[in-house]
C-alpha cells in the first residue's frame, strides 16, 4: 500500500506539481501539492501531504490513511488549526478532543483523511483569537465577542478543503461531521459528498461541558469557566450520552 501511495503521489506531482487555476471561493484560493511523507503517529500510520497555497502562502496539510489518491467515498474530516487547543491542550475549546477523536477513527479505517486547515480561529488568526479570549476574560458576552471578531466567517475554509480534495483527485467523500448543512457548502465547490459519518466523542473529565443542558439549548458550548462560546471547529460535537433533543439543538 505504501508503495502504491508513493507511486501515485509521484505521478500526481509530475502532472500537477505546477498547478495554477482561477481559484475557489470568495478569496480565489488555489493550492497545489508539494510533498508527501510517512507520518507514523499515536493514532495510526498515516501519510502527511503538504500543500502550497499560491494566494496567501498558508501551508495546509492532509493527514491520510491508506490509499486515498484518486479514491472514491473517502471518509474526510475537516479540522481548523487551533494552536492553543491542538498543541497546548487548552480547555477553552474542544479542538484537541475533536482532532484526536477524528485521527483515532481514521487511524482504524482502511482509508480516510483529515484536512488540517491553517485557519486559526476560523481564519481570524491567533492574535485575534487571543483578543477574543481576553474580552471573554473581562466578562464580555462571549458569543457577541466572537461574532464581532469574525468567528462565524468560515466560508473560505471550505474552498481550501474542496481544492485540496480536488488536488488529490478524490472522486467522492463521506464527510465526518455532525452538521448536515455543512455538506451543501462543500457540494457548492464541486465536491461529491456521498454521505455523512457522525463525529461522536467520549465525554471525559476535560470535556464534560458537552453534556451541559445549556449547551443543548443554545447550540453553544459551556467552557470550563462556565462561559458560553461558539465552537471553534466546523460543527458542534456529539458526546456519547446526549439525547436526540440535545443533538438536534446543536445545529439550529
Ligand atoms: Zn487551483
Ligand atoms: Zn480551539
Amino acid at each position: 500500500m505504501t508503495t502504491t501511495m508513493h507511486e501515485k503521489f509521484d505521478l500526481l506531482l509530475e502532472q500537477d506539481g505546477d498547478h495554477d487555476c482561477e481559484g475557489l471561493g470568495r478569496d480565489k484560493v488555489c493550492v497545489r501539492i508539494v510533498a508527501m511523507a510517512e507520518l507514523p503517529s499515536r493514532f495510526g500510520d498515516f501519510h502527511i501531504i503538504a500543500f502550497e497555497n499560491n494566494r496567501d502562502g498558508k501551508e495546509h496539510v492532509a493527514i491520510t490513511k491508506g490509499d486515498v489518491i484518486g479514491a472514491s467515498d473517502v471518509p474526510v474530516r475537516l479540522h481548523s488549526e487551533c494552536l492553543t487547543g491542538d498543541a497546548l491542550g487548552s480547555l477553552r475549546c474542544d479542538c484537541r478532543d475533536q482532532l484526536e477523536t477524528a485521527l483515532k477513527a481514521i487511524g482504524q479505517m482502511e482509508r480516510g483523511m483529515l484536512l488540517y486547515l491553517r485557519q486559526e480561529g476560523r481564519g481570524i488568526g491567533l492574535i485575534n483569537k487571543i483578543r477574543a479570549y481576553s474580552l471573554q476574560d473581562e466578562g464580555l458576552d462571549t458569543v457577541e465577542a466572537n461574532l464581532a471578531l469574525g468567528f462565524r466567517d468560515d466560508e473560505r475554509d471550505y474552498a481550501v478543503a474542496a481544492h485540496m480534495l480536488m488536488s488529490l483527485k478524490i472522486g467522492s467523500i463521506q464527510l465526518m461531521t455532525n452538521n448536515p448543512k455543512k455538506i451543501n457548502q462543500l457540494t457548492q465547490y464541486g465536491i461529491q459528498v456521498n454521505g455523512r459519518i457522525p463525529h461522536i466523542m467520549a465525554p471525559n473529565e476535560h470535556n464534560r461541558f458537552y453534556l451541559e443542558t445549556k449547551a443543548a439549548k443554545s447550540g453553544h458550548m459551556i467552557d470550563f469557566r462556565g462561559k458560553e462560546h461558539l465552537p471553534e471547529q466546523y460543527d458542534s460535537p456529539i458526546a456519547e450520552g446526549m439525547s436526540e433533543d440535545q443533538i438536534g439543538a446543536l445545529n439550529d
